[in-house]
C-alpha cells in the first residue's frame, strides 16, 4: 500500500519508522512518503495560510498551495484522499478495514482553522475524498490524527501482525466483536499481589474460555460503552448472551 502524507510538520511522522509500521515499511508492505507542504509555497516566507473570509479568529490554509502540492504528489494517479478534521465522519475500525483494502491513500494534514473548503470540493470532482474525525475533541493539527489512522490501517495489512487472529478478536472487529470491546487479558504468574487469574483461563477448556471471553466482552461493553451495547444486533446475540 502506498501512503502519501502532506504536512507542514513532516517531523511528526518519525514514529512511523518504528515497531509494526516501521517493519512493514522495511518489508515493503507499506510505502510511506511524507511531503513538506511549504515546498509548494512561493513567497520568501513560504506562507501557507491567510485570514478567514467572514472574519473571526485564526488562519485558514490557502487553496493554491494545497492544489499545487496535491497535483505534484498524485500526478495522473487517483488515490483515495483523507482529510482529517473534527467535523468529518468518525474514524472507526470498520473504516480502518475499508481503507486497508485501498492500494493508495493520500492524507492532507490541516493546521490552524483548517484547509480552505474549496480544496475538498476540487478534489472530490476526481478522487474519492473523505473528511474524517478521530474523535469528538480538537487537536492542534491533522498530524496526530493521521498517525492514529495509519497505525490502525497498517496493522490490518496482510503480514503486519505477528498473528492475524489478533485483529479478528480485537475490540470492534467485524464479525463476533462488532460493537463489542474486548474483555480483560492476563499473563503469568497466576497470582500477582494477591490478584488471581480467573480459574477458567487456566482450565485448558477451549469452549469455556471462549464463552468466558464473550461474557466479559459483553460486560465491559455495557459498563464502558453503553451506547454500543444499546446498538448490539439482537440477532447476533445467542441465548446465553441474553441472560447477561
Ligand atoms: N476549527 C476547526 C473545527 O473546530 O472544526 C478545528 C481546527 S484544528 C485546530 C486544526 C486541524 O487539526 C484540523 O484542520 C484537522 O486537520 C486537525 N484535527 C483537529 N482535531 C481533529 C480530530 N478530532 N480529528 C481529525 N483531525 C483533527
Amino acid at each position: 500500500m502506498r501512503l502519501d502524507i502532506i504536512s507542514i510538520f513532516p517531523e511528526y511522522f518519525a514514529p512511523l519508522d518504528v515497531s509494526l509500521i516501521g517493519k512493514a515499511r522495511e518489508r515493503g508492505t507499506l510505502d510511506v512518503r511524507v511531503h513538506q507542504l511549504r515546498d509548494w509555497a512561493h513567497d520568501v516566507h513560504k506562507t501557507v495560510d491567510d485570514t478567514p473570509y467572514g472574519g473571526g479568529p485564526g488562519m485558514v490554509m490557502k487553496p493554491e498551495v494545497w492544489g499545487e502540492a496535491i497535483d505534484a504528489v498524485i500526478g495522473d494517479g487517483t488515490p483515495r484522499m483523507i482529510v482529517p478534521t473534527p467535523s468529518g465522519r468518525p474514524f472507526t475500525q470498520e473504516l480502518a478495514q475499508e481503507l486497508a483494502e485501498e492500494p493508495w491513500l493520500l492524507f492532507a494534514c490541516g493546521r490552524y482553522e483548517g484547509i480552505d473548503s474549496r480544496v475538498v470540493a476540487e478534489y472530490a470532482t476526481r478522487l474519492r475524498v473523505d473528511e474524517v474525525g478521530i474523535g469528538d475533541y480538537v487537536l492542534a493539527g491533522g498530524e496526530v490524527a493521521v498517525l492514529v489512522m495509519v497505525e490502525a490501517i497498517g496493522r490490518l495489512l496482510p503480514g503486519v501482525l505477528g498473528n492475524a487472529q489478533s485483529a479478528v478478536d480485537d475490540s470492534f472487529a467485524p464479525g463476533s466483536m462488532r460493537n463489542l470491546v474486548e474483555g480483560p487479558v492476563y499473563t503469568k504468574p497466576p497470582v500477582w499481589r494477591g490478584h488471581e487469574v480467573p480459574a477458567v483461563l487456566l482450565s485448558g477448556h477451549h469452549g469455556k474460555i471462549a464463552r468466558w471471553r464473550r461474557d466479559e466482552a459483553l460486560r465491559r461493553t455495557v459498563a464502558n460503552r453503553p451506547e454500543l451495547a444499546a446498538a448490539l444486533d439482537v440477532d447476533a446475540l445467542d441465548k446465553h448472551d441474553r441472560k447477561l
